[in-house]
């Protein structure tokens, strides 16, 4: 069949103008994993609307497979995550959030996965903005990245140095390896002037939230040293694990 339609749950990962001046979204759906779709109308269309950034709902999707073309028609947003645009922070790491799950191809197929922990991720984004809690945003964004790491199968190993393979307890991780992308103990450590120390407070909370879902793990508190060392981790993992710079780590605002 040369056409069909289809709708699903999708997220709005980014929606940018093309040069022939139409607007192409990018959703992350479950099923269909990265779809990119024309939209159509003017500027103060309602669809564009609709389907702005981090807008979570279902969309109706129209495929023209001898034209090429596949058009969004509907999108009925459930969760429009407002808060998130009301705050620069916020948009920088909601616009991370998509950047890394664009260079991942969506943690390499697990689309399912991706779309939930990104959803959670911006719940967490729009409650920190909403409060104007900082610590929850560096709470969520860390969390989210470890996450998706662990998804692809690249999370850090807590159980042993990554650079001497010696055996570590959860208390011997000492700091994180720029260098190797994991973690080190203290001997290892001292060899590598540009590692992140972790302090452990930091270890103890990356236990504690491995235990729960998203939404809770986020609630752990963590204190300032802590948080400040795990998103420098979590943000070196993520361009690692993106095979290359993300251009929104370069805002200055994360
Ligand atoms: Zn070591």
């Amino acid at each position: 069949m040369a056409t069909r339609s289809a709708s699903f749950e999708a997220l709005i990962l980014r929606s940018k103008e093309v040069p022939s001046g139409a607007r192409v979204a990018t959703l992350l759906s479950a099923d269909d994993g990265v779809v990119e779709a024309f939209v159509f109308g003017g500027g103060k269309s309602k669809l564009r609307s609709l389907a702005s950034p981090w807008h979570y709902g279902r969309a109706w999707i129209y495929r023209d497979a001898a034209k090429g073309l596949v058009k969004l028609t509907d999108f009925d947003p459930e969760r429009e995550f407002a808060a998130v645009r009301g705050s620069l922070e916020a948009i920088a790491a909601a616009s991370f959030a998509s950047e890394l799950m664009l260079a991942t191809s969506a943690l390499g197929g697990d689309w399912p996965d991706a779309l939930e922990l990104t959803a959670a991720a911006l719940a967490a984004f729009d409650e920190a903005a909403a409060s104007g809690e900082r610590g929850l945003l560096g709470r969520a964004l860390s969390l989210f990245v470890l996450r998706a790491l662990d998804a692809m199968g690249l999370g850090p190993d807590s159980g042993e140095c990554r650079s001497c393979a010696g055996a570590m307890g959860g208390d011997a991780i000492h700091s994180y390896s720029r260098r190797s992308g994991g973690f080190v103990c203290a001997r290892c450590a001292g060899r590598e002037p540009d590692a992140i120390p972790l302090p452990q407070g930091a270890v103890a909370w990356l236990g504690a939230a491995a235990r729960r879902p998203f939404a809770e793990a986020v609630r752990v508190g963590l204190a300032d040293e802590a948080a400040r060392a795990l998103k420098a981790c979590a943000l070196d993992l993520a361009e690692k694990a993106a095979e290359t710079p993300l251009r929104t780590l370069k805002s200055g605002l994360l």
